[in-house]
């Protein structure tokens, strides 16, 4: 039996208070520690946020006052003050960063007593999410690494910039060639939310080191409430971040974009060190009967969500970034090592204040030591996590094949009809609701849509690929559910090396592999794709039959046809069935095959008159292409035809 979850422990020692941490006024700061198993506990304060430096100013003990939980208040101003709690146990004593910590210095080894109201950024009491009224599966999730955006130089932003949040806060860059760069790009594209790689303190990047070459997606956590320092100005004085991160956040919000964090409470970067297991012994951590630490993650631990105090601490850390960051949106990693109760509560707590805020994740079943009753979060316990997405690996293995080297749909992959039309309508046998759906071809894992596809189809030519890859963004930007870009797809991103080699796994591979080459948008294939996209976003946008929340709304409005091997067709209701809608039915066709397909709609049941196309295999978007008043439409090689009826 699991000693943290016997009657007698939880009685005892769970604590519901929301003052955990440094609680800072200008006329005192009170330490709240939880520390059951502690004998002693003290704080002990420092003037710098270096670990190992030999300046501290003085120490407290704390006081025992229930529940675990210890405390002490301290006089004075103490804001720009570092701390440790020195936590004394069967005679010895560990020294422990703070979990609630709100900012550190370098490295997270010192927490910071911080005034957060010092570091908001002018007008941030008046800084809103720009879309509040979007519902899901309106939303357009754009995903993104701080360093890919502007570590290359065509991206022409100010060099101290480069890799850091305030990176965000530049408007008018261009490339040398003119090509609209950074935020100006972001802004014009029609994503709803930038959803950037882990932001909150991780530990693969050497803080302290930043004149030196490093790279890390930051899957690694240290301190969950706390902006990571080599993405600021200044990783020493632990106000900066938190200010150039709302910073970052207030510029993006002005500019209309949405910001989703992606977090990682599933694992720690080490768990022995960690500082809630550093306070109490392996709380944090599940454990394998022999004593051992579970590892469904492969990163070493996994999270024991379970845990009552565990289980607060995440929920009290996305509630506290949503309050004091306005983020918009969470990307949880592997959060089918999380059990339903814990992510239902996040849900819960943060919509009740917050309901613009969306929640989505990697809901694969994964192999993880919990008590038996848990449900985990994933995939397949869909229906009992109904205000979180999941990300769907149907759709991406159909349109780009699965790893290690097969085809899709989009590169020449012979039957898979029927999983287009159960991807279209996103009625996948773990969950048929749109709106807790997304999709997706590529994201920073495994090889770039591009990637994949040349390597999958070497012989294919350049125009070819192309054709290969609208296809793919038009299925999963049109099909319903939510819609997931990975940074760059969508003007061909590649993951190369100086030797020309292909990468397929990044995570710390450097900038040259994984920066964002801005100055490919000069070259006219890259920004036609571009375009292409843009296009495909913008007509999803104009048509609420293709933005439909529920099971029942999908299955109802549209009708699925297979005309041939290759080729799909549905034809889409318009303005009777879909409150808002503008048009009086579409049509979209899938041609995957590498002949053009002649295609009578009324064969379909499709209604006579006249149709507008306003996307084909060349361009997509909200002008009209063409008029069709004959039955029969032409649907060139791998490509998408779309149309639409308008009154
Ligand atoms: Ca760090």
């Amino acid at each position: 039996m699991d000693s943290y979850m016997t009657e007698e422990f939880l009685r005892e020692y769970t604590y519901t208070g929301t003052d955990l941490g440094a609680v800072w006024s200008k006329e005192s700061t009170t330490f709240r520690v939880w520390a059951p198993m502690a004998q002693r506990t003290e704080v002990a304060l420092y003037k710098s946020g270096t670990a190992g430096t030999d300046d501290r100013i003085k120490k407290y003990a704390l006081k025992k006052e229930g529940q675990g939980v210890w405390s002490v208040t301290v006089e004075g101003d103490l804001h720009g003050i570092y701390y440790t709690y020195l936590i004394t146990r069967n005679g010895a004593e560990t020294e422990a960063c703070d979990p609630y910590a709100k900012t550190t210095g370098v490295n997270g080894r010192r927490a910071m007593v911080i005034d957060l109201e010092r570091t908001n950024p002018a007008g941030w009491k008046e800084d809103r999410c720009p879309h509040p009224e979007l519902r899901y599966t309106d939303m357009v999730l754009y995903e993104l690494h701080v360093r890919d955006f502007s570590m290359d130089e065509s991206a022409g932003i100010t060099p101290a910039y480069r890799g850091k949040f305030l990176a965000f806060t530049e408007r008018g860059t261009r490339t040398a060639k003119g090509a609209a760069t950074g935020l100006d790009y972001l802004r014009t594209l029609g994503i709803t939310h930038l959803h950037l790689l882990p932001l909150y303190d991780y530990g693969s990047v050497d803080e302290a080191r930043l004149n030196e070459p490093q790279f890390n997606w930051g899957y690694d956590p240290v301190n969950y409430n706390v902006p990571e320092g080599s993405y600021a100005t200044d990783p020493y004085h632990g106000e900066v971040r938190v200010r150039e991160m709302k910073q970052m956040v207030k510029a993006l919000h002005d500019n209309g974009i949405n910001v989703v964090m992606d977090v990682v409470y599933n694992h720690v970067y080490d768990a022995e060190s960690f500082c809630f297991n550093r306070i109490v012994p392996g709380y944090f951590s599940r454990m394998n009967a022999d004593g051992s630490y579970s590892n469904g993650s492969y990163c070493g631990n996994d999270t024991a969500s379970e845990r009552p105090m565990v289980r607060k601490y995440i929920v009290d850390s996305v509630l506290y970034w949503v309050k004091e960051y306005h983020i918009d949106g969470f990307r949880f990693d592997l959060v089918g090592l999380l059990d339903v109760e814990t992510i239902n509560k996040i849900t819960e707590t943060v919509h009740a204040k917050y309901p613009h805020v969306i929640f989505y994740g990697e809901g694969w079943s994964m192999n993880t030591s919990v008590p038996e009753g848990v449900a985990l979060a994933t995939q397949r316990n869909a229906e009992k996590t109904p205000a979180f997405a999941y990300f769907s690996d149907n759709i991406r293995d159909l349109l780009a094949g699965r790893n290690g080297g097969s085809l899709g749909f989009v590169s020449g992959q012979s039957g898979c009809e029927e999983e287009v039309r159960a991807c279209f309508l996103a009625q996948e046998d773990w969950c048929p609701k749109p709106s807790q759906t997304v999709n997706y071809v590529s994201c920073h894992d495994n090889y770039t849509l591009f990637d994949k596809l040349r390597l999958t189809r070497p012989h294919a030519s350049m125009e070819e690929l192309v054709r290969m890859n609208k296809l793919a963004a038009a299925v999963y930007i049109l099909a319903q559910g939510i819609p997931f870009l990975h940074a760059g797809e969508e003007f061909l991103r590649m993951k190369e090396n100086e030797a020309g080699e292909i990468i397929e796994n990044s995570y710390n591979a450097s900038d040259y592999v994984n920066r964002l080459r801005w100055s490919d948008l000069e070259k006219q294939v890259y920004a036609e794709v571009s375009a292409y996209y843009r296009g495909l976003l913008a007509f999803r946008k104009k048509h609420a039959v293709l933005r439909m929340a529920a099971a029942d709304e999908a299955a109802a409005n549209i009708r699925y046809h297979k005309v041939s091997d290759g080729v799909v067709l549905f034809e889409l209701a318009g303005r009777d069935c879909v409150k808002g809608e503008v048009s009086d039915g579409m049509v979209v066709i899938f041609n995957a095959s590498t002949a053009a397909k002649k295609i009578g709609l009324c064969e379909y049941g499709a209604s006579e008159g006249q149709w507008k196309v306003y996307i084909n295999g060349r361009y997509a978007g909200t002008e009209v292409l063409d008029i069709v008043t004959k039955d029969t439409v032409t649907a060139e090689p791998v490509s998408a035809l779309v149309l639409v009826r308008e009154r």
